[in-house]
Formats: C-alpha cells, sequence, structure tokens
C-alpha cells in the first residue's frame, strides 16, 4: 500500500458512521481523490480543524490500487481559509468552483490544475466585499482553460475562419464557442455574444480581471459559464447544483 504525500486542497467532506469524515480532495500527485480520515470526528482528533472546506495542505494518503476510497493518515493544514465560509457570497462562489473541479478534474497528476485552484480560491478570498463573483467568474474560466476545453472566442469554433475582435458573435456552447456568421445560420441554440462579454472571457481565459461589470451581465455571464459546463459534461444528466444555486443566490451588500 504505497503511501502518497502530497499538496491537496478540500474541496468536499461529509461524516462517515460515528467517528469519520470522508473527504474529496484535489492533489497535485493524483488529481481529485476521495478519502477517508477515520477518527476525524471524534473529540480532540489528530485533524483538528484541518480538514475544514477549502483548506490547503500536506495530505498524507495511503493508496490501495484499484480502489477508489484511499486511507487520510494525516492533513498538515497550510493554508486554511476562513473568509470563504463568513460570506455567503464568497461560500457560494467558493462551491462552485469546488462542484466544477469535482465534475471535470481528472483522477490523475496535474500540477498546473492545483496552481490554477489555489490562485482561483486566494484571489476569491481576497475579494472584496460583494465583488466575489465577478472574481471567481475569472477563476472559473481559469480553471476551463487549464481543463483544456477553453471556449473558441477568436476563430469560429466550427471552421475556424477569424472573427471580428470587436464585434458581436454568435456564441454555440455545443460547437464549443463563438461562430462565423456562416456557421451560425447552420445551427439551433446559438446566442449573442456581446463584444464587452466576449472580451471579459477572453481576459478570464487569460488570468486577467475583467472590466467592471454590472449586476445583470454578472447573472448571464453565471448562466452562459453554466450552460457551457453542462454542454461538456460526460457524467451524464446530474445537474451542476452547486453553480445553480450560485446563480440564484441574492449578492449580499
Ligand atoms: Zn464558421
Amino acid at each position: 500500500m504505497p503511501l502518497v504525500t502530497t499538496h491537496a486542497i478540500v474541496l468536499h467532506a461529509f461524516d462517515y458512521r460515528e467517528t469519520s469524515r470522508i473527504v474529496r480532495l484535489i492533489t497535485r500527485e493524483l488529481g481529485i481523490v476521495s478519502a477517508i480520515a477515520r477518527g476525524a470526528r471524534r473529540p480532540r482528533n489528530k485533524f483538528g480543524a484541518a480538514l475544514d472546506l477549502f483548506a490547503g495542505g500536506e495530505a498524507e494518503l495511503v493508496t490501495t490500487l484499484g480502489r477508489d476510497l484511499h486511507a487520510l493518515n494525516a492533513f498538515d493544514a497550510t493554508r486554511s481559509r476562513p473568509a470563504l465560509a463568513a460570506s455567503l457570497d464568497r461560500f457560494a462562489a467558493a462551491a462552485a468552483l469546488a462542484e466544477l473541479l469535482l465534475r471535470f478534474a481528472p483522477e490523475q497528476e496535474d500540477p498546473g490544475l492545483l496552481d490554477a485552484v489555489t490562485d482561483a480560491l486566494d484571489a476569491l478570498e481576497a475579494a472584496p466585499p460583494g465583488a466575489a463573483a465577478p472574481v471567481a467568474l475569472g477563476g472559473a474560466w481559469s480553471l476551463v482553460a487549464e481543463l483544456g476545453f477553453a471556449p473558441s472566442l477568436d476563430a469560429c469554433a466550427l471552421c475556424h475562419a477569424p472573427l471580428d475582435p470587436a464585434g458581436a458573435v454568435a456564441f454555440h456552447h455545443r460547437s464549443g464557442g463563438a461562430l462565423c456568421a456562416a456557421c451560425a445560420r447552420r445551427v439551433t441554440g446559438a446566442r449573442v455574444l456581446p463584444p464587452e462579454a466576449r472580451d471579459a472571457i477572453r481576459a478570464w481565459l487569460g488570468r486577467c480581471a475583467s472590466p467592471p461589470l454590472d449586476e445583470p451581465s454578472v447573472r448571464a455571464h453565471q448562466r452562459l459559464l453554466r450552460e457551457f459546463l453542462e454542454e461538456h459534461l460526460t457524467d451524464g444528466g446530474r445537474p451542476l447544483r452547486a453553480l445553480l444555486a450560485w446563480e440564484r443566490h441574492e449578492v449580499d451588500a
């Protein structure tokens, strides 16, 4: 039973039986893993508050070939993120990012992805009150880019013809991004992506901040992101609950 020590972030945690917790982690060495923290619900256990949601640290995992559930021997939290749980805006956004990872990230080594998640959560923690959503939208698109399915924005997703960088374009989730006028006429379900919305997504994919967005624009971006992700799901029709909840959440002032 190989022992793996790897940097990890807690994305999900739930109680298991009387004394244990099961966590889902994104790790540098193994990608997404599930692990059981035995005894984590006992008083004065060795994990303490280390397994709080979105905490980062060094995880010591005992892996068993062919098993989906590893054993978490220890978790040395080096970065707890209490500010994410302290505000509903930030928490709803962080939960949406976690869901994106849990549904799309691979079960294999991906150091770039772990760095992108770390950056996204750190930026969200530092977001000013009321400004969590645009920051998290940026984080989400940076994860999509890192996962390798960023939408095409400057060339037609179907025929690869260059698109006017400053104009409105048709955006078609199933085709994988923006379309030229000729291709847009041949598909159904495309929506108009205004130039400022395309600029924002372009900035986020390149890990830059977007220009300031008003509330209706934020909502439109949340919906576009969710619909894009839904189109790329490969694990059946389960809804993206956290993304939906985030979209419907009323922003705290
Ligand atoms: Zn085209």
